[in-house]
């Protein structure tokens, strides 16, 4: 057996979708250059996901386990829960983890001989490690939204954590952060930041931080171009850094797309409503709204009503993602929570509305203008690969300072921040779509070239992957 068959990666993502998603693209990857994956889901994720298994149809070499989350069968694992989650994996899951890898490890035919796992799992990196197996680290959020982490301890020294939230204090510029000084203010720091320094889940982040800077291997899903300087910040942190992103684009280049679609229907972590598609086929060029907040976002009924007004009176077509456990029933509320006459009109006459949709092949289409977002770096790394303008509407996690470089540094998109009523979101629809769009474009047309041809041949994102192969087998 030579040393590309002799290696086992063995993948370990947070159990939540956007931090699944990208760890299963790099394990398609590696599959694809002959290494063996085994993908550990939780259970819970594993019996949601069923379809995700049959992609070892096409990969022989992959295969997935699971462990349990320790959470209660009908808990909702939704993100304003998420601090259970992440204590309960931290409790429950580690112990499992270790019998499992050493399982793997020792009874196993094909040992594990390097674990890459998520940013915010620590624990999994130092059990790989106690029992002498190479050890990386997968970043899911963006690497601006590191290096503020990275940063944390200045921060909090300087007293300009937590976030208070009045209008003055949100405009104020934060100090601290090298390289973002005339960048950031207040508002645009990660979500942690505006939760108290002895809140738990702000403490979670910061022990993590700590952590994985001491794991010294790190991958993100990135590439050199878009954060130059926010890699430079990062680096020294690190013995070594391999950005391989975006990883969407990576599988494109490398994966043949006949192969793609095949995998398609199970490549998405949902099954998605494909009937968008046929009647994006019937929108004019460049002329609907794609409306998405990601897998967890979840809005007030307030919000949603304010959007759909502003959707509809932006008079652009929209397709809109309404995930039922993300906004509660849509349909069927009398009195004033009822749907009111000119929203069911505007609907019928421009609007698509779907449960969940084939997201890539969406922002790919000729007929979409526009992509109103919650920032998620997936999707913000998505609406770069298929080159359309952004509106972000930011709720949690990396997704404030996401939009804050969308905005002001990379210029291909707005940011709506913390705004959420129908006459800003009308008029910043608007500006997306027709005053701003030349200069959208501009940037966003060099952006996504940038992001082409570092996933392709030549590229630092392609070299990078082969490099990162390379240091995985030359390990064994
Ligand atoms: N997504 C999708 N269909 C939808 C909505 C979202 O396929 O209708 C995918 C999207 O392509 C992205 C992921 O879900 O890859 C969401 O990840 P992101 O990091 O953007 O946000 P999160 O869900 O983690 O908040």
């Amino acid at each position: 057996m030579d040393q590309q068959q002799q290696a086992h990666v063995l993948l370990f993502p947070f159990p939540a979708l956007g931090h699944i998603k990208p760890l299963l693209s790099l394990a398609e990857l590696l599959c694809h250059a002959g290494l063996h994956v085994t993908f550990l889901n939780t259970d819970h994720n594993h019996r949601c996901l069923t379809h995700l298994q049959r992609l070892s149809t096409h990969f022989s070499t992959l295969r997935f386990e699971s462990i349990p989350d320790g959470l209660p069968i009908d808990h909702p694992r939704n993100v304003q829960l998420i601090g259970d989650l992440m204590f309960s994996v931290k409790s429950v899951t580690k112990p499992k983890f270790r019998d499992l890898l050493a399982d793997l490890s020792t009874k196993s035919e094909r040992p594990v001989t390097c674990v890459i796992a998520d940013g915010i799992m620590s624990f999994a990196i130092d059990i790989a490690k106690e029992l002498g197996i190479q050890a990386m680290t997968f970043w899911a959020f963006s690497p601006c939204c590191l290096w503020s982490f990275l940063c944390l301890p200045e921060l909090i020294e300087e007293g300009q954590l937590p976030v208070r939230g009045e209008a003055d204090d949100m405009d104020r510029m934060v100090k601290g952060v090298s390289g973002m000084e005339s960048l950031l203010r207040r508002q645009d720091l990660p979500n942690i930041c505006r939760r108290q320094l002895d809140d738990p889940i702000f403490q979670f982040y910061v022990e993590e931080i700590k952590a994985i800077t001491q794991t010294s291997v790190l991958i993100l899903n990135s590439f050199d171009h878009l954060e130059a300087l926010t890699l430079s910040y990062i680096t020294p942190f690190f013995s070594r850094i391999y950005t391989i992103g975006p990883l969407t684009a990576l599988l494109t280049s490398r994966i043949t797309h006949d192969v793609l679609q095949s995998l398609s229907s199970f490549n998405n972590l949902w099954e998605a409503d494909r009937s968008c598609m046929t009647w994006l086929d019937s929108q004019p060029l460049r002329s609907v709204v794609y409306v998405s907040f990601g897998s967890t976002g979840i809005m007030t009924r307030g919000q949603l009503f304010e959007f759909w007004h502003g959707l509809v009176n932006s008079g652009m077509p929209f397709l809109w993602v309404v995930r039922r456990d993300g906004i509660g029933h849509i349909a069927g509320v009398e009195g004033e929570h009822a749907i009111p006459e000119e929203l069911h009109e505007g609907t019928k006459e421009r609007g698509f509305l779907v449960d969940w949709a084939p997201q890539e092949e969406v922002l790919a289409h000729q007929a979409v203008g526009g992509f109103l977002t919650h920032s998620g770096w997936n999707s913000t790394l998505e609406g770069i690969v298929a080159g359309v303008p952004m509106l972000c509407w930011p709720t949690i996690a990396d997704q404030q300072i996401n939009s804050r470089w969308v905005s002001e540094v990379w210029r291909i998109g707005l940011d709506m921040k913390d705004t959420c009523d129908r006459s800003t979101i009308e008029m910043m629809i608007r500006a997306m779509m027709k005053e701003r769009r030349e200069e959208i474009i501009m940037s966003m047309d060099r952006i996504a070239k940038l992001a082409y041809d570092s996933a392709n041949q030549g590229g630092s994102s392609y070299h990078n992957l082969d490099k990162l192969i390379k240091d995985i087998i030359k390990k064994i």
